[in-house]
């Protein structure tokens, strides 16, 4: 389906950043996995090779090019080890906010950092005490003449710990659920703005995931992205992108793990055959090769259909639940499979099991997909 879509630049693309990827992330993945860190010179690298924001118009810097490129990027970053490498959310889900909602100003000002490296971007919208419920955030940002005047606390943000600018979720009507919520970019200079110590988490470990401050902050009014009130109404539009951004995610994953799983069970003797000899093993991998096949093939739909610019929401929630528990489920036969080795570091499935934990909960749960999901069904008649 997506074979269709694709031009011979998109393939030469994806040769080149392949070649990338080899030389200068997958060497480097076990280092910055134990750094819990990816070093600032790959995105200037990354930057420097037209592998950021590639859909960013010429007239910021950027390429012009369309979604099929960062699906390249994203797809081939976790083929290589990459999966941590926070360059999909800075590409394809933070900037489009500056991109599309941003004051000229504030995209003259950072829209061409996006592209080049030298701007690491951020989405602040969970709290400690809201995540799924995003009506219920409790972070604000009042007017003081000029000025936004935030205070709050964000955590879970991916990038957070190196973000230059971040999107921040803020009350600008407190007493107001949704329709309070307006989006505001704060850069990492901003006065009364401070991160926390990188958190401790399963998986993902190359990637940087901070809690966020914000004391006092002040930040100038042509920050504000779009119109007040409006913020929620921004993620929704948005939400559909990012969510295939982790449906792309999911599924690569699942099709990594099966290759481990599968290359494990052809060589590993057990009774006297391999492992994928057994029936019972054999069968294990028939099921996850046919989840995995399905997979892809409505991944490509969805893709297919978000280049045509159609309202696909309710499949990318489709997607973003189903996909998220397959993963799992792959992840977890993929690691059976190798017994006792798939529980040592040393085996790269030990990795991927810990990374696509994360897949079913963040960017919405799978129990906020299916509520988004039994939504349009017509169940209230
Ligand atoms: C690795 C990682 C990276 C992240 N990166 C970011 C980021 O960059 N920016 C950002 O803003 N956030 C980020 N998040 C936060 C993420 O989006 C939230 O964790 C997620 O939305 C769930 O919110 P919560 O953790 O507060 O869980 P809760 O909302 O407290 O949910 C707890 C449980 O209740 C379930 N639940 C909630 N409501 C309902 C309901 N109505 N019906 C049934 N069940 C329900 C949930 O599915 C879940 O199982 C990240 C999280 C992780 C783990």
């Amino acid at each position: 389906m997506l074979a269709e879509l694709y031009g011979e630049e998109h393939h030469i693309f994806r040769e080149s950043f392949r070649r990338f990827v080899a030389r200068e992330v997958t060497p480097h993945a076990a280092a910055w996995e134990e750094a819990r860190q990816v070093p600032r010179d790959l995105w200037l690298k990354m930057g420097q090779e037209g592998f950021l924001c590639p859909w960013v118009p010429e007239e910021h810097g950027g390429l012009g090019l369309d979604f099929l490129y960062s699906l390249i990027i994203n797809e081939e970053l976790i083929r290589g080890d990459g999966f941590g490498v926070g360059v999909p959310l800075h590409s394809d889900v933070a900037s489009p906010y500056l991109a599309s909602y941003g004051t000229p100003q504030a995209k003259e000002r950072w829209l061409p950092g996006c592209v080049s490296g030298e701007v690491i971007t951020a989405v602040g919208f969970s709290e400690p005490g809201a995540g799924s419920d995003l009506a219920a955030i409790r972070a604000t940002a009042l007017k003081d003449g000029g000025h936004y005047v935030i205070n709050g606390q964000k955590t879970f943000i991916t990038n957070g710990f190196v973000a230059d600018l971040v999107v921040v979720a803020c009350k600008t009507d407190p007493a107001a659920g949704y329709s309070g919520i307006s989006l505001i970019l704060v850069d990492k200079d901003a006065p009364g703005f401070a991160r926390g110590q990188k958190l401790h988490k399963m998986g993902g470990h190359m990637q940087d995931t901070a809690e966020l401050f914000f004391e006092d902050c002040r930040v100038p009014a042509w920050h504000l992205l779009g119109h007040e009130g409006q913020g929620f109404k921004y993620m929704m539009e948005k939400l559909q992108q990012e969510r295939l951004e982790v449906c792309i995610k999911c599924q690569v994953m699942a099709e990594e793990c099966l290759k481990e799983g599968l290359n494990y069970a052809k060589t590993r003797q057990v009774f006297g055959q391999p492992v994928g000899l057994h029936q019972a093993n054999a069968f294990r991998l028939a099921e996850m090769a046919t989840e995995v096949e399905m997979g892809r093939v409505f991944l490509e739909a969805l893709i297919a259909a978000h280049l045509a610019g159609q309202d696909v929401v309710q499949r990318v929630s489709m997607g973003k639940y189903w996909l998220g528990e397959m993963v799992n489920r792959v992840a977890y036969q993929a690691l059976q499979l190798h017994g006792g080795y798939g529980y040592m570091e040393e085996y790269r499935i030990c990795r991927l099991y810990r990374d696509v934990r994360a897949l079913s909960i963040f960017a919405g749960t799978s129990e906020i997909m299916k509520l988004i999901i039994s939504r349009n069904l017509g169940l209230r008649g």
